[in-house]
């Protein structure tokens, strides 16, 4: 199904949006935005006539944000909206694991992944038969699972959790274990050992697995920063290392950072993570400063406007997620175990 293309007036109205949108303060020529607003303008008009969603990462390019996502949020968010979705189709604008995620809670829905080179260095840094080995060697131990995993890899576990919610649903589950495994990110992993006073190695079993974005923020360069931004706060997100996360002033997931952000008053922010969260955060709060220290994700930035046109104009069956029915029982049991967890949390 092709999209006809926009008349003059449409595509001026699209661009209009675009521009109050700040995505010119990014960096976006006139050229830019007319370019991408044909082409949101096309993806938007599929969108209702395909009863389709458009859920979208925060670190995902500033014109699906601003232009097509019909909402965002990080993995948490995204895969609670995603089991609340009433669309037919999901199109999902992330990793591969977030559009896994949203099939599991989703199996009746078609759910597309516009880029087929949107992985995950964590995700891929784990097998399920790896978590099997792992049970084995810690039988009785809770399996805790970072939410950036493979469906099988989610299979085999018995709660997922985020970045945000990864302590206090691991402080509940020590009230009960004296070991706890927790999958795949091995720098999350040290973080939650010290915040939770646990032994990394005994009471606190990780994996090896790493993300390529997080793992290469550079510790030392801190209190150069500190200098030459007198006031800054800076706000690690929890898949840097234990060395960073010690000298910064916040230690988060995104929406974490974004909530510090929006209350705070001082003079300027670093945002220590995928540069999206710092184009997402200038939009929302044109009047903050933020300083640059930022690093790219490829398989975020895999998605353009382009590909997800083309995956809603001719989806081929590369881009559909399918999963076996016997995957999407299992994994779907530790992520409502999430949910259950999360909100005993804002609750109690
Ligand atoms: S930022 Fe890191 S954790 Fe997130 S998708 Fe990229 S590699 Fe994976």
């Amino acid at each position: 199904m092709t999209s006809r293309e926009p008349s003059e007036k449409e595509l001026s109205a699209e661009t209009d949006r675009l521009f109050e949108h700040g995505l010119s303060d990014l960096g976006y020529t006139d050229q830019d935005l007319e370019r991408c607003a044909r082409l949101t303008w096309k993806i938007n008009s599929l969108k209702k006539s395909q009863q389709a969603v458009i859920p979208a990462h925060v670190y995902q390019r500033a014109e699906i944000i601003h232009g097509v996502a019909d909402f965002i949020g990080d993995s948490y968010k995204l895969s609670k909206l995603c089991s609340e979705t009433k669309a037919r189709k999901i199109v999902f604008c992330g990793v591969r694991f977030m559009a896994e995620t949203a099939k599991i809670l989703n199996p009746e829905k078609e759910v597309l992944l516009p880029a087929l080179e949107a992985g995950c260095s964590l995700s891929e840094s784990i097998t399920a038969a790896d978590v099997r080995q792992v049970k084995a060697k810690h039988p009785g131990a809770p399996v805790v699972t970072y939410i950036n995993t493979s469906a099988d890899v989610k299979a085999e576990s018995d709660v997922i959790v985020t970045s945000a919610n990864a302590p206090q649903i691991m402080k509940k589950l020590y009230a009960k274990h004296d070991k706890i495994v927790f999958l795949p990110d091995e720098m999350m992993g040290a973080n939650l050992a010290k915040a939770l006073d646990k032994k990394l190695g005994k009471e606190l079993i990780t994996w090896k697995g790493r993300c390529i974005v997080h793992d290469n923020f550079d510790a030392s360069s801190v209190a150069l920063y500190r200098k030459m931004y007198p006031g800054v706060k800076i706000l690690a997100h929890s898949e840097c290392s234990p060395g960073l996360v010690s000298v910064v002033d916040m230690i988060g997931g995104t929406g974490d950072m974004m909530k510090f952000v929006e209350k705070s008053k001082a003079p300027s922010y670093m945002l220590v993570t995928e540069c999206g969260l710092g184009d997402l955060a200038r939009t929302k709060f044109p009047g903050k400063v933020f300083v640059p220290m930022c690093r790219l994700c490829p398989y975020m930035k895999a998605t353009g406007l382009e590909q997800i046109l083309r995956v809603m104009e001719k989806p081929s069956p590369t881009h559909r997620i399918e999963l076996p029915a016997d995957i999407i029982a299992k994994a779907r049991k530790p992520i409502e175990r999430m949910f259950e967890l999360s909100e005993d949390t804002v609750k109690l």
